[in-house]
């Protein structure tokens, strides 16, 4: 049996269905590191993988609020404290009906891993809630918010825990969680990230995660094969935070986005997307994708109902570069397939986990440029950071500097991770460069601090 296997083994009783995310998660690192597993005697002496995946506390709670009628919603609250061996507890909250422990926790795992590829002095939680802000008035997600708050203040703080947003928290809701937080505590202090500017939010952060996936990817075209993705066509899944920026940025480099999807479908518009038209929809307006076509009628809306069995219409249509940005699991292996046979030369995720294991290792054996989500999406955790230390020197950085500190930063993670896989006799696969890269500094810095 390989080191591997026989460290899986050891987790078997964790794998039930509610676990089943995490476990890909975890599964795949185990793969990842086992090189360095069997060259340092050091991680098993001091049984750091045993440690790291279990969390260093879950935190469950009630969230009683009263809707628009005045009628009592109850809905359950998490907050997972995974790791802190490098810095306070950071990650998102995700406020989205399918939420549970499970994929809380392994949005956690990957964000011990991803924080430590910054290089920055950040440790790994996750949080959120089974609640839905969709179809909800403002005042209705402000109650909630507040509830949410009034039991999460407990468990956080700036050299603590800094929540941050994720699905389904944007702006408007870390607004009101710090509104709620700074009336309990009465103390105006960096506690959250993704804030408005005009009280505290840094420049750039809702921008952050989708134009540093794009840097990435640029840094490790350039890197894989001295190319660039200028007057290239790219596919976008995803309408959210993440997809725009993404879109925007590279709108903004000269390639050319042509789809975009949400819950409901996909839009296709091969002139390269209306990216002011699809802020005002998704940010402003939080109307359906198929609008789209109200203003450009040559562009195709396709709902997912039309989409044919394990496959999503958007990665089947012709790219150079695709950039799953939505969610967990939503580019299959029958998808990478179609992505192969279309000629597409680069995966760039930009959600967390998009792919499926069995997709990740058929684009690896094709050798499809693949940015693993711990490394390519990192940007956003990225400028969370640099809001900690904007708000903890009381400053403001101009857009200027986040964007240009938030480029080096990407290119940094990315050329850390190409010779990470080289070092380790598996250059060019950035998911063991990533996963090996991350590990190795926790790990570390677990072993020096002792049990
Ligand atoms: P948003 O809530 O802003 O947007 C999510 C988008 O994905 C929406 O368009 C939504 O459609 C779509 N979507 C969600 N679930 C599904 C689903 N099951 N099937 C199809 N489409 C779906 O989230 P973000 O853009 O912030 O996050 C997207 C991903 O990026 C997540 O995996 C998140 O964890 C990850 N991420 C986000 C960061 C950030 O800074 N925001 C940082 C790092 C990672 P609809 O509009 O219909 O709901």
């Amino acid at each position: 049996m390989s080191i591997a296997e026989t460290e899986i083994k050891k987790f078997e009783n964790s794998n039930c269905a509610e676990n089943k995310v995490f476990y890909q998660a975890m599964e795949e690192v185990i793969y990842s590191i086992a090189p360095l597993l069997e060259s340092d005697s050091r991680y098993a002496e001091y049984s750091i993988l045993e440690r790291l995946v279990v969390p260093d506390r879950v935190i469950k709670f009630k969230v009683v609020w009263l809707d628009d009628d005045n009628k009592i919603q109850v809905n359950t609250g998490y907050r997972i404290q995974f790791n802190n061996a490098l810095g306070p507890y950071k990650g998102g909250l995700r406020f989205h009906p399918t939420v549970n422990e499970g994929i809380l926790k392994f949005l956690g795992f990957e964000q011990i891993l991803k924080n430590a590829l910054t290089g920055l002095p950040i440790g790994g939680g996750k949080g959120g809630s089974d609640f839905d802000p969709k179809g909800k008035s403002d005042f209705e997600v402000m109650k909630f918010c507040s509830a949410f708050m009034t039991e999460l203040h407990k468990y956080i703080g700036p050299r603590m825990d800094v929540p941050a947003g994720d699905i389904g928290v944007g702006s408007r809701e870390i607004g009101y969680l710090f509104g709620e937080y700074k009336k309990i505590t009465s103390t105006f202090e960096g506690v959250l990230t993704g804030k408005p500017f005009m009280f505290g939010g840094s420049l750039m952060r809702p921008e952050a995660t989708g134009y540093g996936a794009v840097y990435f990817t640029q840094k490790m075209l350039e890197l894989q094969s001295q190319e660039s993705l200028e007057g290239k066509i790219c596919t976008v899944s995803g309408a959210g935070n993440v997809a725009l920026h993404a879109i925007e940025k590279l709108l903004q480099i000269g390639a050319i986005p042509v789809t975009c999807t949400d819950s409901k479908g996909m839009i296709y518009d091969p002139r390269g997307l209306d990216i002011e038209l699809l802020k005002d929809m998704k940010l402003n307006r939080r109307v359906s994708l198929k609008e789209y076509m109200d203003i450009h009628p040559d562009s195709k809306y396709t709902p997912v109902s039309e989409y044919e069995e394990n496959s999503h219409a958007v990665w089947n249509i012709q790219c150079y570069a695709a950039f799953p940005c939505a969610t967990q699991n939503e580019l299959t292996e029958l998808d990478a397939q179609n992505l192969i046979a279309n000629g597409c030369v680069s995966v760039t995720e930009g959600a967390n986990m998009p792919s499926t294991a069995e997709a990740t290792a058929l684009l690896l054996s094709h050798d499809v440029c693949f940015a693993p989500a711990k490394a390519a999406n990192a940007g956003g955790v990225a400028v969370s950071e640099f809001e900690m230390s904007q708000n903890a020197s009381m400053s403001k950085w101009s857009f200027e500097k986040v964007d240009k500190t938030l480029k080096v930063t990407m290119h940094q993670i990315c050329t850390r991770v190409a010779l990470t896989a080289k070092d380790y006799g598996v250059e060019g696969n950035y998911v063991d460069g990533a996963n090996i890269a991350g590990f190795k500094k926790v790990a570390d810095a677990m072993i020096a601090e002792g049990i």
